[in-house]
């Protein structure tokens, strides 16, 4: 158990309850952090922030889309009003779309760049005057499996490239800010156990698990673990660096 208390989490993407970013506010509230529910569904925001207060966590939801910069500085401000300080940024919310090279539009490219790695890089900016201020900061940026070998047409080859492009980024910006008492680094999820998934064909998903060493998807509270450590104090030497998560499928 790692000790949040006083620290002030924002985690993208987290409005949804089935979702990588909902397992990560969860763990992360239950070891004291006060987290920031963002999403764009604001129903979401809302009910995840409840099932953490009604837990006896600490939460506020925010709507948030990633894709919008006013967006992103209004979130950045009402959480300073409220609590002061921000000390990590989890940069998690995502798209996916099952498509292949020769039927993708660049409107399908710009969307998915859009999303998972500009927002990425609007989020990551928004807070890096109150990290410096602070002279402490916790930047965690969820990357993908697929952004290392590739994921098949059903992420896309532009989800692909925008995660592999998450790497990249999160490696520049934590050489920027070493000195600055911020930490940049990555997790790179390979099948995990969401909503995402449910969707896919039956026998492509056992053709995936039979390609995993440890033959099962990860749960998304094995992401959240990892994500939380990356977050933590005791990962203060770390930046720059990727964990991957996928039972052994890419080492
Ligand atoms: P998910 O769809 O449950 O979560 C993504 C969340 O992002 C949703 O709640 C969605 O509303 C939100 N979102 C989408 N566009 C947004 C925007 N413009 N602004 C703000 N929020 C927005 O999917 P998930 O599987 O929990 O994925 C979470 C992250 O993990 C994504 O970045 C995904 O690419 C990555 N990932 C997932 C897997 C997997 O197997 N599920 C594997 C590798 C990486």
């Amino acid at each position: 158990m790692m000790d949040f208390t006083n620290r002030v989490a924002i985690i993208t993407g987290s409005g949804s309850p089935k979702g990588i970013g909902y397992a990560i506010a969860t763990t992360l509230a239950k070891q004291g952090a006060t987290v920031i529910i963002a999403d764009v569904s604001l129903e979401g925001v809302h009910n995840v922030a409840k099932t953490i207060n009604d837990a006896g966590g600490k939460a506020i939801g925010i709507e948030l889309d990633v894709t919008n910069r006013s967006s992103i500085e209004s979130m950045v401000e009402i959480t300073l009003k409220t609590f002061g300080r921000i000390d990590i940024l989890v940069n998690n919310a995502g798209i996916s779309q099952k498509i292949t090279v020769e039927d993708m539009t660049l409107e399908d490219m710009t969307k998915m760049f859009n999303v998972n790695m500009f927002g990425l890089f609007l989020c990551s900016q928004a807070v890096l005057k109150t990290m410096k201020k602070q002279k402490y900061g916790r930047i965690v940026n969820i990357s993908s499996v697929a952004g290392k070998r590739g994921g098949g047409i059903f992420g896309g080859a532009h989800y692909a490239a925008s995660k592999a492009a998450v790497l990249g980024f999160s490696k520049n910006l934590a050489r920027e800010v070493a000195q600055d008492g911020i930490t940049v680094n990555s997790v790179a999820p390979g099948l995990i156990n969401t909503e995402i998934w449910k969707s896919m064909p039956e026998d492509l998903v056992e053709t995936i698990i039979d390609a995993i060493p440890m033959g099962r998807p990860g749960e998304t509270e094995e992401v959240a673990a990892a994500v939380a450590f990356l977050a933590s104090e005791e990962s203060s030497y770390i930046t720059g660096e990727e964990i991957d998560i996928n039972g052994g499928s890419h080492m």
